[in-house]
């Protein structure tokens, strides 16, 4: 007999066929087939594979829960800590999603500050022909970029600016062990950089950390990108500053409601829009979806996981 899996959310075909070999597979109904299914089949179900994150009030309609695999590396959607006091591990997948976020990061910036987007559409509008040569723009080249978050991404981001003779400044809760400048107070950095590069985790603890001051003491020149997620940003902060001339550009990956995207950004051609594509990638993804059906088998094994989150660190012993 194969232990019962709950499903949330679509997987790969791939990560769909490692599932299926070890678990019985049961997809989450939406309303109004989830009450029924949840009352008869929860008390089966002691593994979880999701996607898009697991509500408090599914996980507590499982009381045989043992394990939440998530895919992808922010688990702002789960709450760990509560799984972690029924005893729950949650795992999600660190690190092989470093580099392509990390370029996505630096893509949204060159794009923004050069104009990618927007020259793009001078070109294909006819308007290079008609009205001449396109205005200059700002050089990345040599610039300070602050990263807000140095983590496991952050590092990533910090390595690849050296090429670009930039000066790399960091600020996060705690000084790390990082050849770079570190700011306790954001607002200070934000005042000192050209570039902000937000690489946090999302929820309560960072919403809005980059507020309408933080915005100004990054100034009409600035540029902020956005990787980390939609709740980082004071979004109606962001969108009032763009269209006072008070931010020079965004590049933004993640927005507060998404898909929902606020329609003031659609006009702006100093902002480079993109629907949560970090790391969005053919190989990326593959990795991700393998590491998340390799914690499930390691639970299977022994008990424990490959990759546990911080709050659920102590329930694996290996
Ligand atoms: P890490 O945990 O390695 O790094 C997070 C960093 O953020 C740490 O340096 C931490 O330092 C800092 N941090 C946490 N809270 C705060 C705070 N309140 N203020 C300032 N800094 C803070 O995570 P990763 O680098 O692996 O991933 C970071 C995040 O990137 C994910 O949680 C996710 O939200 C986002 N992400 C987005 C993707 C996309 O597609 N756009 C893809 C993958 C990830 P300290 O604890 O000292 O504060």
């Amino acid at each position: 007999m194969k232990p019962d899996l709950l499903l949330v959310g679509n997987v790969s075909p791939r990560m769909r066929g490692r599932l299926d070999a070890e678990f019985t597979v049961h997809p989450l109904p939406d309303e109004p087939a989830r009450a029924n299914f949840l009352a008869e089949t929860g008390p089966k179900i002691t593994a979880c594979c999701t996607t898009i994150g697991l509500t408090t009030e599914v996980m507590d309609a499982l009381p045989n829960l043992k394990i939440v695999s998530s895919y992808g590396v922010g688990y702002d959607s789960i709450d760990a800590a509560h799984a972690a006091d029924r005893g729950i591990i949650v795992t999600h997948t660190p690190n092989v999603l470093n580099d392509e976020v990390a370029n996505t990061a630096i893509l949204l910036w060159f794009a923004t500050a050069r104009k990618l987007v927007a020259y793009d559409r001078y070109v294909r509008e006819g308007r290079w022909e008609r009205e001449g040569a396109a205005p200059l723009t700002a050089s990345p080249q040599n610039r300070t970029v602050g990263i807000v978050g140095l983590g496991r991404i952050g590092l990533a981001i910090a390595e690849r600016l050296g090429v670009f003779g930039a000066t790399v400044v960091y600020h996060s809760r705690s000084k790390k062990d990082a050849p770079y400048a570190f700011y306790p107070d954001l607002v200070e950095m934000a005042r000192a950089c050209d570039v902000l590069i937000c690489i946090t985790p999302g929820g309560p603890g960072t919403r809005h950390i980059i507020n309408a001051e933080v915005i100004d003491a990054l100034g009409p020149e600035g540029i902020l990108v956005n990787v980390a997620r939609g709740s980082v940003v004071d979004e109606a902060a962001l969108i009032k500053a763009l269209q006072e001339g008070r931010l020079g550009g965004a590049g933004l990956d993640v927005f507060e409601e998404e898909p929902k995207v606020p329609s003031a950004f659609f006009g702006m051609d100093n902002v480079t829009l993109q629907p949560h594509v970090g790391s969005a990638t053919h190989a990326t993804r593959q990795a991700m979806g393998d590491l998340t059906c390799d914690n499930l088998s390691q639970y299977l094994k022994d008990g424990t996981a490959l990759t546990p989150v911080p709050e659920c660190a102590h329930l694996v012993k290996r």
